[in-house]
């Protein structure tokens, strides 16, 4: 009998870390597509105006009207000099609670000013629970201390896990807060395929679905890490693979889940050809622009290793680094085995290290957030906001000609302006 050859560890690319000064959203930000998706939930920003700031101009989103956008802060004022802290966000949650009846979950949502970090959220939120039965009270931080904006999301998500009922279902389970249009598009594909599903957040905050032992998750995002964890505390087990992004991306996501639900490979082909044809035609009409041209990714939304796979591989660009915020290696390691051999991967920010980076490749795009977007145009380096990618609804094969052309805009523009 021959000994069983040892299993090979994937290989992994060799990975920059960098540590220094950061130029990335905050995790309140995820509050912006979160409250969309669950809209029978509110986020009470416990923080300051700064945090009001944010979420009111660099989001977009008027938080002061409160019917409509499901919002709120404590203001500063509220929390300087105060003698009991608990007492008053107390009373600020009596009050709204009472003014917003439907408020079925409520999220308090930790920020970075120290009175605030004082305050011990999750026995606020379990004080306040109890009070308050008709009422789910959870907490999570979002402050940019400790999170960075998708990191919003992942910290959201991991604290509804707990609230979802004990219990396997047979169902595929397919995890992040996905636009409603996706989430449909998604539902369609899998009933084709003969595989029940449902979505983790669901459409409702107070729909959960059954996690237990021998649930299977598929994550659509590459950042959900404390979901996961959450998940697999409760026995429930991930379906590794690539993510859906492109034609590509979305065939080998797919596929992944088929496997692992016994799908027979006949039927799968079948079901994916006319997405995925109708996927790849509508890239092929951003391939001219796109191929060839270098592009730079500057840390900020977590997307940036799964977006460079599909730029590179779906659409021939040519990443000159890849810097990404945290890099979950377990998730990403199908990503990480489809980028083109030896692209330099950096995980975190040293943020002039990394723009004196951009200014010597002199990329034909740079990814970047929202406060270095326009510090870099000057130079005339040309650049997409990350943020961007995050509020467009990019999964999918329906989506996949959409998130090309997110890339090839900021191309076309540049090239109209030079003639
Ligand atoms: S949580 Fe912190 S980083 Fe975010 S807006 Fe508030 S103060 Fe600023």
């Amino acid at each position: 009998m021959t000994a069983a050859a040892p299993i090979a560890a994937p290989t992994l690319p060799e990975v920059r870390r960098e540590r220094g000064q950061r130029e990335v959203f905050c995790g309140l930000t995820g509050i912006v597509w979160l409250h969309r998706k669950m809209p029978d939930a509110f986020f009470l920003v416990v923080g300051s105006r700064t945090c009001a700031h944010l979420l009111q101009s660099a989001a977009g989103v008027m938080i002061f009207a409160e019917p409509r956008f499901a919002t709120a802060i404590i203001e500063e004022r509220d929390l300087a000099g105060m003698a009991d802290l608990d007492a008053e966000l107390d009373r600020v949650v009596t009050r709204l609670l009472d003014r917003r009846p439907e408020i079925r979950t409520l999220f308090l949502v930790g920020s970075c000013p120290s009175e605030v970090i004082k305050l011990d959220l999750s026995r606020a939120a379990r004080r306040l629970g109890e009070t308050r039965r008709q009422v789910r009270v959870l907490s999570y931080s979002g402050s940019g201390i400790e999170t960075t904006f998708t990191e919003g999301e992942d910290a959201c998500l991991a604290a509804l896990v707990p609230l979802a009922r004990q219990g396997a279902t047979t169902d595929l389970l397919i995890v992040g807060a996905l636009p409603d249009i996706v989430e449909d598009q998604f539902a369609r594909l899998f009933r084709e395929l003969g595989v029940a599903v449902r979505f983790f957040p669901g459409r409702s905050a107070t729909d959960l679905p059954s996690v237990g032992q021998g649930t299977r998750f598929l994550l659509t995002q590459p950042f959900l890490n404390d979901t996961a964890r959450a998940l697999e505390a409760r026995g429930a087990h991930r379906i590794a693979a690539a993510f859906p992004f492109g034609a590509e991306g979305t065939t080998a996501w797919a596929h992944a889940a088929a496997v692992a639900f016994g799908v027979d490979e006949m039927h799968f082909r079948q079901v994916v050809a006319p997405y995925r044809e109708r996927a790849k035609r509508a890239l092929e009409r951003h391939r001219e622009r796109l191929t060839g041209k270098t592009i730079f990714f500057l840390p900020d939304s977590q997307l940036e290793v799964p977006l460079a796979r599909f730029l590179a591989t779906e659409l021939g660009m040519v990443p000159v680094e890849v810097c990404t915020p945290y890099l979950h290696t377990r998730h990403l390691a199908e990503e990480l085995a489809l980028l083109p051999a030896g692209t330099p991967i950096t995980e975190g920010q040293h943020v002039d290290d990394q723009l004196d980076r951009v200014r010597a490749a002199r990329p034909d795009l740079t990814v970047c957030g929202l406060g270095l977007a326009n510090p870099l145009e000057a130079e005339g380096l040309t650049t997409k906001w990350a943020i961007e990618l995050v509020f467009t609804p990019i999964h999918g094969f329906d989506q996949a000609g959409d998130l090309a052309e997110l890339f090839a805009r900021p191309l076309r523009r540049r090239d109209v302006l030079k003639v």
